[in-house]
């Protein structure tokens, strides 16, 4: 399966290919802050099926494991990276309709406003692999 997605400006543009390991929702701090929403929904991928197809982006070093891409020009968030593992923002997706989350994580952070009734698995805070 190859995915495509971009920015709101249309300046940066990705492409990816593969199956997404992990899809989910992430209610931490950091997530809230750099979306400006309650939480992001994001899909995992190996690193080595991504690549940007325009533009290059700007990155934000949001902590000591990943840093986060975002387009100078619109700030529009994209991707969450390290040398391993590579998150897209699903809003960024031309066809988010497709992917399928499968948990919530950080949700000790959720906001006490954020009503939940999809039935996923909720983590405290990172997903334990395998969980
Ligand atoms: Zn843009
Ligand atoms: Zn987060």
């Amino acid at each position: 399966m190859e995915w495509l997605g971009g920015c709101l400006c249309g300046d940066l543009r990705y492409r990816v290919s593969g199956e997404p390991y992990w899809v989910g929702h992430c209610h931490c701090v950091m997530c809230q802050k750099i979306s400006g929403a309650p939480f992001t929904t994001g899909a995992m991928f190996a690193r080595d099926g991504f690549e940007w197809t325009n533009g290059k982006p700007a990155y934000y070093q949001s902590s000591e494991i990943a840093k986060r891409g975002f387009c100078p020009r619109c700030s529009s968030h994209l991707t969450w990276e390290n040398e391993k593992e590579l998150g897209i923002f699903a809003g960024s997706l031309d066809q988010p309709e497709d992917i399928k989350p499968i948990s919530h994580i950080w949700t000790s952070e959720m906001r006490s406003w954020v009503k939940l009734d999809d039935g996923l698995p909720r983590n405290q805070g990172e997903e334990e692999p395998g969980s």
